[in-house]
């Protein structure tokens, strides 16, 4: 069935949806995005996506398309156009289209680009009671991961690797700390504590990242923020990821080693649970 998705001020169907091969997020990956999910036809965490948004846009000087007001209306729009129940909204900007050249163009409107994807059992995957499988690779992404840019080109290779291995992710190792999944924030727990890597240029800020260290801050789980090496997470007790489309997800394996008792474990369970609940109370 046909999606309606929007482009630049129209919603129309997919297959009619065009962007132009001068675009500047085609031809330099000059553009951001954001993944918001959608729980029982509602959004979560929408401002803090919407917030994020606003810094990688400042942080590269690309010009805003929309205000928050009209970009809150948009993903609403799309939800309730494509009866999205269990879900995302995917929205890229770009900086525009213009003439090919590595200056930044004087004068190109940006571009905004919105649909949705349907994904019926989000909240209750498989992996999410199973756990995933992870690999050690090297971090060869750029230096400014804080902004989230439409450069997925190592990612992705970093999930073909996993996948070779018969893993589900690679956790990316620089200086010989992990710094995150290939589209995760990454931790491990030992004695209770949980340790992640604390936000800096080296990780994107998680949203759900946020949220998780809050709710688990109010259930009095002592937090440590800091690098962490595969050595020390492969003798932790559990390890888990966080992303705004896999919430809380644990991590029973890593480098072939299994973590813990190879089981989810309680503190990554018991935190999704917290967060699947609080995110639906807070859904708009
Ligand atoms: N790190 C990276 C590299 C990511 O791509 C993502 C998800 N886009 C995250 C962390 C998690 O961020 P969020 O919780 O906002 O989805």
């Amino acid at each position: 069935m046909s999606r309606t998705v929007y482009v630049n001020g129209h919603y129309i169907p997919e297959e009619e949806a065009k962007i132009s091969i001068f675009d500047r997020g085609f031809l330099f990956a000059d553009g951001v995005y954001e993944v918001t999910s959608v729980l029982n036809g509602k959004l979560i965490d929408f401002e803090g996506h919407a917030k994020r948004l606003e810094r990688s846009l400042n942080e590269l000087d690309m010009d805003h398309p929309v205000n928050t007001e009209e970009l809150l209306s948009i993903h609403r729009e799309l939800v309730s156009r494509n009866n999205i129940e269990e879900g995302l909204v995917y929205l890229q900007v770009t900086r525009g289209v213009a003439d090919r050249d590595f200056a930044y163009p004087k004068s190109a409107s940006p571009t905004l680009v919105m649909f949705t994807q349907a994904k019926p059992g989000l909240s209750n995957s498989p992996q999410a009671q199973t756990g995933i499988k992870v690999i050690s690779i090297p971090d060869m992404r750029w230096d400014r991961r804080d902004i989230k840019t439409v450069q997925l080109l190592y990612p992705s290779m970093g999930k073909m690797m996993a996948k070779a291995k018969g893993a589900d992710d690679a956790w990316m190792i620089e200086d010989g700390f992990v710094t995150e999944g290939t589209s995760n924030n990454a931790y491990i727990v030992k004695n209770s504590k949980i340790i992640t890597r604390q936000v800096g240029h080296e990780i994107l800020n998680g949203i759900t990242r946020r949220a998780v260290l809050r709710f688990a801050a109010e259930q009095n789980i002592d937090i440590e923020e800091r690098p962490f090496t595969i050595e020390e997470a492969l003798e932790a007790d559990e390890a888990f990821i966080t992303s705004a489309t896999t919430f809380v997800t644990p991590v029973i394996e890593i480098d072939g080693t299994v973590i813990g008792n190879g089981q989810p474990g309680s503190t990554a369970t018991a935190l999704r649970s917290i967060y699947l609940e609080e995110s639906l109370k807070a859904a708009i």
